[in-house]
């Protein structure tokens, strides 16, 4: 290594330690299980996304197995021969599914953000994205090149009072998360599908935290609130309540069409591996029948955010499975994290650059599967954390 590259390594290490900003990979064994293990240690896992604890079912794992039989890997990419039968059968279902003419799969949400928001938008056009909407839309919007204007967090005014700037006759697209990663609270939805139809606005949903946690089969928030019809297009990804991997876009064929010639994290990626392609069919099936599921999870999330309420922790304006303990610093956050680790509570740190500076946080996530002894637990746990780290009194 050159001298300039390890001096450069080096600074950027220690101002990342200054400001409490190292971030460190940490060996988990059963990950997207309601209790993990680390270190041989049992942990009730609060951080995974596995919201309806179906990543590990019979289910999903005989299907992964039997498209296994058709090979580990695809070979090459969706537009080279990777387009298989089982992708083009699980296409046709999702569209189905989702109510829309047509849909893509892609090999991530990551990608499936960043490729599509790309391939829509240029030079001419103009993207208004939440200030908290997810890293992918972020860079997908940045990679565009387009205009980008952000709005205040779920502030319909302020949308409005940007999409009137847009200057006429410039496409404009509206981009949001309905359930945000971060906070667990959901979008005004209602409100942005009026905005976008009257200022002739394109709008994109990211249902990554919403499918198949809302929808009366699970197809999402939008779908949810009877507004699905009118969103152009749906995203969302296979690697939460699905518990597999891979994501998706959903809408109309035009739009389809457009992104299988253009969107370039499809044309230059491999197709996802025949396993996975197999297991995302099956939690298809699995998450429409989870009729049970959703209203626990439900339930379980109430719960567990009075629970911290009454501790006195701040969750912001979460109404969903997500619950952040909001506690400011990072100091703070590093804090709670490690009282939990300690006390058998596996719940992450979040710390900027994933949300803004000063609201650092511990944020839980819950599974329909935790049992109500394993909540009973961590909110014991979560109370000694908090009064060792000096968050409550
Ligand atoms: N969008 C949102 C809102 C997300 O939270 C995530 C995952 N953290 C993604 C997109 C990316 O999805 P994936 O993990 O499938 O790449």
């Amino acid at each position: 290594m050159t001298g300039d590259w390890e001096r450069w390594l080096g600074e950027t290490r220690a101002h990342r330690k200054q400001e409490q900003l190292e971030r460190q990979l940490l060996v988990t064994d059963a990950p997207a299980e309601p209790v993990a293990r680390r270190g041989g240690r049992p942990m009730v896992n609060l951080s995974t996304n596995n919201y309806l604890g179906l990543a590990g079912h019979p289910a999903l794992v005989e299907a992964a197995k039997r498209g296994a039989e058709r090979g580990a890997g695809a070979g090459s990419s969706r537009l080279v021969a990777g387009h298989d039968p089982a992708y083009a059968a699980l296409e046709e279902r999702l569209a189905d599914f989702k109510g829309t003419e047509a849909a893509l799969v892609f090999g991530s949400g990551y990608l499936a953000n960043v490729g599509l928001l790309a391939a829509l938008l240029d030079r001419e056009s103009v993207v208004l994205s939440d200030e908290l909407n997810h890293a992918s839309i972020v860079d997908g919007a940045r990679l565009s090149g387009a205009e980008k204007r952000v709005y205040r967090h779920s502030d319909l005014d302020h949308l409005e009072s940007l999409l009137r700037e847009a200057a006429s006759g410039r496409r404009k697209l509206v981009v949001t998360d309905t359930v945000f990663s971060m906070d667990g609270d959901v979008a005004p939805l209602a409100g942005i599908v009026e905005l976008t139809e009257r200022y002739g606005a394109a709008l994109v949903v990211d249902e990554a935290h919403g499918g198949g946690v809302f929808g009366p089969r699970g197809e999402g928030y939008a779908h949810e609130l009877g507004l699905a019809g009118r969103v152009d297009l749906d995203m969302g990804t296979f690697s939460k309540a699905f518990g597999v991997y891979g994501a998706y876009v959903a809408g109309s064929r035009a739009w389809i069409d457009h992104l299988v010639s253009t969107c370039r994290t499809l044309i230059y990626s491999t197709a996802l591996p025949p396993p996975v392609v197999s297991a995302i069919d099956a939690s298809l099936d699995l998450v429409r029948a989870a009729g049970e599921l959703r209203p626990a999870l439900r339930e379980k999330s109430e719960r567990f955010r009075g629970g911290l309420r009454e501790l006195g922790f701040d969750t912001g304006l979460s109404e969903t499975q997500i619950v952040p303990a909001v506690v400011g610093s990072n100091e703070s956050a590093l804090a709670l994290a490690r009282a939990l680790d300690e006390r058998g509570v596996l719940a992450v740190a979040i710390r900027p650059p994933t949300v803004p500076p000063g609201t650092a946080r511990v944020r839980f996530s819950l599974m329909a599967t935790h049992s109500d002894e394993e909540l009973g637990c961590a909110l014991a746990a979560i109370e000694e954390a908090g009064r060792e780290a000096g968050l409550v009194g």
